[in-house]
């Protein structure tokens, strides 16, 4: 490995793996440095629709996921105060490649990007947190405490996948605009057959009190149930509350284990840019939505493609440097014109408080359960996260198929179930 990189990534998790990936695959030479002594395998991303299976598939990785996760084709939508349940199929549709969801772990997606970069020569240090950066016109120098005492990692470009509280989006003094959700996220991952309750393997449960996303996670009867409880409640005691509310959606049966249980903040933010000299961002560092709905990882990973794909080609003298700023742009543009307000709209229906509107939204759901294209545009609404991938010789520049289904309208879709 040289001393001195093309790109530092800072942070191991699926988007940092992946943009490493992607980036070493175009022949860049990359480094990692991540601050936990592992990957990180705490409950969060799990659903993975077309727009990323397509990604993985590209990038040489989507067989072995599969071999690890199950591919899932039904949605079920459950209102328990109007004794509603539905669920929608999604069916093969012509010129998609792929008519199923995965379902597997983001440290999954994570640890096998990082063996296939390794392979490339990808270097991942863990161990190593970074607390500084010096930009210089030509280069930039990041400050990292690891195992050996404080060391010095040189490279072109500095890409911040550091998570939602990103250390180098700070150090940037690059701003997180917009706002934090009053409530907090309790994601667990517990053993527990909610299929026999009649869930099916991705569900929505709207309620004002209990709402929540309920998922299977594996074959071996491992699911998430993902709730919101109110963030004034002592954050101490999140795990005491959590048998109070499985009570309500295992319908008051105890043959439960309960795996893991990790509280979350929610935002709507987005970095107010994404490139700043030659500091760049992807991710949740880039941008951060609430998982109604599962498009945080789904848009923060093309974040990362992207942005692989056009700064490979800067390295590669092959692009202008401002084809960064067009990234920039481009990408809070997809973050705050269809993700954010399509997992906004998810939220709401999910915990929405007024009756009328909640008879409304009731309405609206038996209306999908009778058309049988509703399957494919919850599915292939994650397609607009793609957006404009800004070269014309890009390896991505046919990866968005909508301009040529024509048996389905995805374009004209404001979110996954509105
Ligand atoms: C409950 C929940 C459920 C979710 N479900 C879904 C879903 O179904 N589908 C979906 O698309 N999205 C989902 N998301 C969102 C998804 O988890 C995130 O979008 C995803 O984790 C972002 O990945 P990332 O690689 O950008 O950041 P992270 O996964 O947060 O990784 C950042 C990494 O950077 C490291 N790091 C941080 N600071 C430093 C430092 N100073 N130096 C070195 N390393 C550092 C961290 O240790 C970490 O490993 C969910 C989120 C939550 C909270």
């Amino acid at each position: 490995m040289p001393e001195k990189t093309d790109v530092l990534i800072i942070g191991a998790g699926p988007v940092g793996m992946l943009t490493a990936l992607t980036l070493a695959q175009s022949g860049a030479s990359v480094r990692v440095l991540e601050r936990e002594g592992h990957i990180i395998d705490s409950p969060r991303a799990a659903v993975y629709f077309p727009s990323t299976l397509l990604v993985l598939e590209e990038l040489g990785i989507l067989d072995e996921l599969n071999a690890i996760g199950f591919q899932n084709s039904s949605f079920g939508t459950h209102v328990p105060e109007f004794g509603y349940s539905s669920v929608v199929t999604t069916e093969p549709v012509e010129g998609i490649d792929y008519d199923y969801q995965l379902h597997v772990g983001q440290h999954e997606v994570a640890r096998v990007a990082m063996e296939h970069a390794q392979k490339l020569g990808v270097e991942v240090l863990f161990g190593h947190e970074v607390h500084g950066f010096e930009e210089y016109d030509d280069r930039i120098l990041a400050m990292a405490s690891g195992p050996d005492g404080e060391q010095t990692f040189e490279a072109k470009w500095l890409v911040g996948c550091d998570g939602a509280r990103s250390t180098v989006r700070k150090l940037a003094g690059i701003e997180f605009e917009g706002h934090t959700w009053p409530e907090r996220f309790i994601a667990t991952n517990v053993k527990f057959p909610f299929k026999e309750l009649g869930y099916s393997q991705a569900n929505f449960v709207c309620d004002p009190v209990n709402m929540a996303v309920i998922a299977q996670l594996d074959t071996d009867g491992l699911w998430r149930c993902t709730y919101m409880e109110d963030s004034a409640l002592p954050i101490e005691s999140y795990e005491e509350r959590v048998h109070q509310r499985y009570e309500w959606f295992m319908q008051g049966r105890k043959d439960y284990e309960i795996v893991s249980a990790n509280p979350y903040t929610l935002h709507q933010r987005a970095a107010e840019t994404l490139r700043k000299g030659r500091v760049l961002l992807a991710g949740d560092a880039a941008h951060a939505t609430n998982p109604c709905g599962g498009l945080g990882l789904t848009s923060g990973l093309w974040t990362g493609i992207v942005l692989a794909d056009v700064l490979g080609a800067v390295i590669k003298g092959e692009e202008d440097e401002t084809i960064l700023d067009r990234f920039s742009d481009e990408r809070r543009r997809i973050f705050w014109d269809v993700v954010s307000p399509a997992a906004t709209e998810n939220k709401r229906m999910l915990q929405e408080q007024d009756m009328d509107q909640r008879k409304k939204d009731l309405e609206h759901l038996r209306a999908l359960e009778t058309n049988p294209e509703s399957g494919a545009l919850l599915m292939l609404f994650a397609y607009k996260v793609i957006g404009d991938v800004l070269r014309e010789g890009s390896r991505w520049a046919d990866a968005d198929p909508t301009d040529r289904v024509t048996s389905i309208n995805i374009k004209d879709r404001k979110g996954q179930i509105h």
